[in-house]
C-alpha cells in the first residue's frame, strides 16, 4: 500500500511517515502543493494525506485539480485547526475525510485504515498473493480453484497479512490492525487465530504461505517450511 504525504511542516511529515512505515505502508513525502499535485497525478498511490496550508499551491486547490482530472484516490485532509470553513471546503473539494491538527497518531492510523479499506471495497478489487485470492466485497477466499471458508475475523487477519505480504508483522501490528483493543491482554488469541488460518489456508497445500518469525511475529511469504 502506497501513501503520499503532502505536508510542508517537515517534522510533522516525518513523524507521520515513520509511524506509517512501522505499519508497513510505503510512504513518499512531498513538501509543497505543486510537487504534491505532480506526484499525486501519477496515480500510483492508494491514499494521499494532504495538508490544507501548503506553499506553491494550497491543499484545497490540489484536491480540486485532482478531482477535475478524474483522479479518485482517497484523500485525507489535514487542517491546522478544526476550522469549519476549511473542513467544509475540503469535503466540498472531494476529500474523503479530514483530521484537525494536532492529532494523536492512533487517530490518523484509524482514519488511514478505514479509508484504504473503504476504497478497496469500492473498487471491489481482488487482493492476491501467490495462488491466494481474496474478494474484499464478499469476503471470499480461494487458493487456486479451492474456496477457503473463513470467519469474519480470520478474513480480516488474512487480508491484513496479504496487504502486507513480505513484511514481518508483530503481534502488536496485528492486534492494532485487526482487533480494536490493546493487545497485551490477548497475544495468545492472535496465535490461536494464526493457527486456525494456517490449517485452512496452508493445511493441504505444499506451498506454505504463513510463516513464524521466531521472537518477532508472522510473515506471509512463499516457501515450503512453516
Ligand atoms: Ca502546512
Amino acid at each position: 500500500m502506497k501513501i503520499l504525504i503532502v505536508e510542508d511542516e517537515k517534522k510533522v511529515a516525518s513523524f507521520i511517515k515513520r509511524g506509517l512505515e512501522d505499519d508497513s505502508y510505503e510512504v513518499t513525502l512531498s513538501h509543497d502543493g505543486a510537487d504534491g499535485f505532480k506526484r499525486a497525478s501519477s496515480c500510483e498511490f492508494d491514499l494521499i494525506i494532504l495538508d490544507c496550508m501548503l506553499p506553491k499551491k494550497d491543499g484545497i486547490t490540489v484536491l480540486h485539480e485532482l478531482r477535475e482530472a478524474g483522479n479518485q484516490v482517497p484523500v485525507l485532509m489535514l487542517t491546522a485547526k478544526a476550522e469549519t470553513t476549511d473542513i467544509v471546503s475540503g469535503l466540498d473539494a472531494g476529500a474523503d475525510d479530514y483530521l484537525a491538527k494536532p492529532f494523536a497518531f492512533a487517530e490518523l492510523q484509524a482514519r488511514v485504515r478505514a479509508l484504504i479499506r473503504r476504497s478497496e471495497q469500492d473498487r471491489g478489487a481482488e487482493i492476491r498473493f501467490a495462488d491466494l485470492r481474496l474478494d474484499p466485497v464478499n469476503h471470499k477466499v480461494w487458493r487456486g480453484q479451492s474456496e477457503i471458508v473463513l470467519t469474519a475475523k480470520e478474513y480480516n487477519l488474512l487480508a491484513y497479512m496479504v496487504r502486507n505480504a513480505g513484511n514481518v508483522l508483530s503481534r502488536a501490528n496485528i492486534a492494532d490492525n485487526c482487533w480494536e483493543y490493546p493487545f497485551e491482554t490477548f497475544t495468545n488469541i492472535i496465535d490461536v487465530y494464526i493457527n486456525y488460518l494456517r490449517k485452512k489456508v496452508d493445511g493441504k497445500f505444499p506451498n506454505k504461505l504463513i510463516h513464524t518469525v521466531r521472537g518477532q511475529g508472522y510473515i506471509l511469504k512463499e516457501g515450503s517450511a512453516s
